[in-house]
């Protein structure tokens, strides 16, 4: 169905290109305003459950997605320092009968590229610096740094954890310092050949830390991610460089195999991790907000680019249905994420606390709790979050939940 309306999406990070691609397959008029004079993709790898799966679905580059990923046999659990096995699941086998979809580790970029190279010419304006959106009585308007303006029918803020729509609509509130930082970095495959572990996927559970590292780009490099409890560092740039030593320094006494392999990274980066307490409103008239510009979380779950892809979707659903009323079609988009998001970001946080517990009695007691239940529970899992995998854009139903009053 051809539709009329005139869409601003103020982002292309995977969120912002996300909703334009559903969009326009609903026959929308959409572009995308990115403040950056080019799509790089930063911030590595990606941990894709089958909820997200799901949506690349939706979107129809479910298999291009997969092609240039990497899908491992089993994911191990180990204690950093001594490199004991904990647990050990699954990534493969059941999960398509369980989940629908699978899972999947990727680049960043080719993420973004996946969905890019699906869009026409022209629907992404390089170079466009958001800083303010206002809203008249019958659309709205999107001012950029250069002095231009547009007018659209609706505004989506999808302009990540600073987002300068967010800011513009509710005032300017700092997200929360979490209190943990992290390291990154990439490894050819080649280049760790005789280090045990390192070509699996394997979480390294320590004292007031973790390390995660699996394989992105058809499986020819490995992604670490090493996250550390510290407030020495609050900068918040995803493409902030730090020497091999210094995450080599943080992470003294861990496993000698794990750090032979951080010590492999051609390049290092840090960042201070933020997060934000759950927004109960999250947009105005013809304006709404998605992804991290509105409800950022720490990584612990793997779901903020997840949950921005949920979002996209299931705003273009309601959107395509919502015959001309976009005002109360955007009023349904958040009501419906809301509780979702909201349980996402609190579940995320309580994941720090479980992963980064500095006792050594408490891990230890964590610890056999997990190997127990890897080898005996019924949810064998260690995450313990089949409620997040099995949800299904195409299938959640669009209806406002009920006892909700959309200005709560
Ligand atoms: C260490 C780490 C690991 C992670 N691992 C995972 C994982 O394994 N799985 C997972 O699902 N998620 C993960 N995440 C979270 C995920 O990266 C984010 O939640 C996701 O990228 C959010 O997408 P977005 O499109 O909402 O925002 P962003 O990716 O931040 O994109 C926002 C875009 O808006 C642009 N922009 C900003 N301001 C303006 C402006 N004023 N005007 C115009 N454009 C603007 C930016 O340049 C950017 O391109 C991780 C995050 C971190 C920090």
């Amino acid at each position: 169905m051809e539709h009329t309306a005139n869409i601003a999406i103020v982002g292309g990070g995977i969120g912002g290109l996300a909703a334009a691609l559903a969009l326009h397959q609903r026959g929308f008029r959409c572009t995308v305003y990115e403040q950056a004079s080019q799509l790089t993709g930063v911030g590595g790898g990606l941990n894709l459950s089958p909820n997200a799966l799901k949506t690349f679905r939706m979107l129809g580059v479910e298999e291009e997605v997969i092609a240039a990923g990497f899908q491992d046999e089993f994911q191990s659990l180990r204690n950093g320092e001594t490199g004991a096995l904990i647990a050990r699941q699954s990534r493969r086998e059941g999960v398509m009968e369980k989940y629908g979809a699978p899972f999947l580790t990727v680049h960043r970029a080719d993420v973004q590229d996946d969905l890019r190279k699906h869009l026409p010419d022209g629907i992404l304006q390089l170079g466009k610096n958001c800083v303010s959106v206002e809203n008249t009585e019958n659309n709205a308007w999107v001012t950029f740094a250069d002095g231009s303006t547009v007018e659209a029918d609706a505004v989506i803020g999808a302009d990540g954890i600073h987002s300068a729509v967010r800011d513009s609509v509710f005032g300017v509130q700092p997200p929360r310092f979490t209190g943990c930082i992290c390291f990154r970095g990439l490894v050819p495959v080649s280049a760790v050949e005789g280090i045990p572990e390192a070509k699996n996927m394997t979480a390294w559970w320590g004292p007031a830390g973790h390390v995660v590292h699996y394989r992105v780009r058809g499986g020819d490099q490995v992604n670490f991610v090493a996250h550390r409890d510290s407030d020495a560092w609050t900068g918040e740039s995803s493409t902030q460089k730090c020497s091999r030593q210094e995450v080599l320094d943080s992470f003294a006494g861990w496993n000698p195999d794990l750090l032979k392999l951080i010590a492999l990274g051609e390049r290092h980066y840090k960042w201070a991790l933020y997060d934000r307490e759950p927004l109960k409103q999250w947009g105005r008239g013809r304006i709404t907000l998605l992804g991290d510009a509105v409800h950022p979380m720490l990584p612990y779950l793997g779901q903020g680019a997840a949950m921005a892809l949920e979002d996209a979707c299931i705003l273009a659903r309601l959107l395509g249905q919502s015959s001309g009323d976009i005002e109360n079609a955007l009023r349904r988009y958040e009501d419906i994420r809301r509780p979702r998001t909201t349980q996402v970001v609190l579940a995320s946080r309580a994941r720090a606390t479980q992963y980064h517990l500095k006792s050594p009695l408490a891990r230890m007691w964590r610890d056999v709790k997990l190997a127990l239940r890897s080898r005996f529970g019924r949810d064998k899992t260690t995450l313990q979050a089949d409620w997040v995998y099995h949800y299904d854009v195409t299938a959640a139903p669009l209806d406002r939940p009920s006892g909700l009053d959309s200005t709560e």
